[in-house]
């Protein structure tokens, strides 16, 4: 059983964590660099721990400051949320030896899915199809690296096994592209992720982004929870996700969300965590795992009734799964918009005072935000100033919800994405559904 948590990060998702263990009645402890004083999730704490400067790599990722508090606070456990530690498996093994409960899957299976080349490897093993490439990292032997790219055919896409947040890729077109571009992904991936090891995929030229979310539990159980559609990206970075995805087979996507459960089931895996997937002419290719809990996890949240945050609380806790696939049963339309503090053109992080801040309400409408007016917004994380998620009956009536929903947000003093969301809501090509990964790039230069 579970008595206190630590939350191991900031923003929306500290929050969301927060709400969470309120819910469950945990007492629950937050963290906070210098620059975070004023946030909403310290302020709501029961009880709070200065871990260091502003700087990530002093604060919210020094794993032996924030387990310290841990130790201060005497919590029994550590939720890392989404990005800084939640998929370091060094800190998930420190936080084992610490006698204390990492909430997500064991520190061995993240090392597996946090190495790409391993994923893939365990995918095939466990019948989970994937983009056809080169089987291990690749080697040093010229003329069998050409074979290999004139085998899967071009254009590849070099990619680093250690890699994330949509750093260390290239794509290559012919052959007297592929040598360079290998030296250059290793020397970046070797300087980004201390790991030069990489693979060579072959480049789908206009799939869709489709995940598939999963619990599991500590008992050999697990269960799938829909698919959601992430392809509205730029820069390999998502902007608006749903669920379900338009068009798709229910039985395709029944067969994939199956496999993934079997696949959890054979790897041990433990907690919540999401198979990610190209789609493209009716066949699924998986391209990575994410072993937390995700940004968009709220879409499927809502066409589950799921709460996914509770559940990786109550899986940490050795709880077991308590339904089986067959009482998962989705209703209506769920899409989220990042509401980002940027330039709606340029792209440019736009942090500093918020004058205000209206978040818009109603029935079918979410707000998961640290956002509050006179809020000084840092400069040093990311620019995400909250999600906004609606539902209704189906897509149509999701969609009239987001457009008044956008029309209530009010934010002034920084700009947001909102008039480019506002845009996306009223596109012809968005609004019939089913846009692949490079639409939002493609609608963007012709803007
Ligand atoms: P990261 O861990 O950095 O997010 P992913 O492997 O998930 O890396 O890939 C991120 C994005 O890059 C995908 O959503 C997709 O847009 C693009 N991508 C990756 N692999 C391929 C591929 N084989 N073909 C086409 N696009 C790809």
């Amino acid at each position: 059983m579970l008595k206190k948590v630590l939350i191991a990060n900031r923003g929306e998702i500290a929050l969301r964590v927060q709400r969470a263990c309120r819910r469950l009645g945990l007492a629950s402890v937050v963290v906070y660099s210098e620059a975070d004083r004023d946030a909403l999730y310290v302020r709501h704490a029961d009880e709070a721990y200065c871990i260091g400067p502003a700087a990530s790599a002093q604060s919210y990722l020094d794993g032996s400051a924030i387990l310290d508090a841990a130790a201060l606070a005497g919590a029994d456990a550590i939720h890392p949320g989404y990005g800084f530690l939640s998929e370091n498996a060094g800190f998930a093994d420190k936080v084992a030896q610490a006698g204390l409960v990492f909430i997500g899957p064991r520190a061995e299976v993240m090392r597996t899915m946090g190495d790409k080349v391993c994923a893939k490897q365990a995918m095939i093993a466990a019948g989970v199809p994937c983009v056809p490439g080169s089987p291990e990292a690749l080697g040093d032997d010229e003329s069998q690296i050409k074979a290999l790219a004139a085998e899967i055919g071009y254009p590849v896409i070099i990619k680093a096994a250690g890699g994330g947040g949509g750093r260390g890729m290239r794509v290559v077109e012919s052959e007297d592209a592929l040598l360079p571009a290998i030296a250059m992904t290793r020397a970046e991936a070797d300087a980004a992720f201390r790991n030069a090891a990489v693979y060579m995929e072959k480049y789908l030229l206009a799939p869709r982004h489709i995940e598939i979310q999963v619990l599991a539990d500590a008992h050999g159980k697990a269960v799938w929870l829909g698919e959601r559609d992430c392809s509205m990206q730029r820069r390999h970075q998502k902007v608006i996700e749903e669920s379900p995805a338009p068009g798709l087979d229910a039985a395709a996507v029944a067969e994939i969300g199956e496999r993934c459960a079997r696949a959890c089931e054979q790897m041990g895996y433990v907690g919540a965590g999401t198979f990610e997937f190209l789609y493209e002419k009716g066949q699924f290719f998986f391209i990575e795992m994410n072993t937390r809990v995700q940004v968009e996890h709220p879409v499927t949240e809502w066409v589950t009734g799921i709460d996914i945050v509770e559940m990786q609380l109550r899986i940490a806790a050795g709880e077991r799964l308590p339904w089986t696939q067959e009482d998962i049963v989705r209703k209506g339309h769920a899409i989220e918009c990042r509401i980002n503090a940027e330039d709606p053109r340029s792209f440019r992080p736009s942090p500093g005072l918020l004058r205000e801040w209206i978040a818009p309400s109603g029935p079918g409408v979410r707000v998961d935000s640290h956002m509050y007016g006179g809020y000084e917004i840092p400069p040093f994380y990311d620019s995400l100033l909250g999600k906004l998620i609606v539902h209704g009956s189906d897509r149509e009536e999701a969609v009239a919800r987001m457009r008044a929903a956008l029309h209530e947000l009010v934010a002034t003093g920084v700009q947001t994405n909102v008039p480019l969301h506002q845009e996306l809501m009223l596109d012809p090509a968005f609004l019939q559904g089913g846009t692949s990964i490079h639409y939002l790039e493609q609608w963007l230069m012709k803007r």
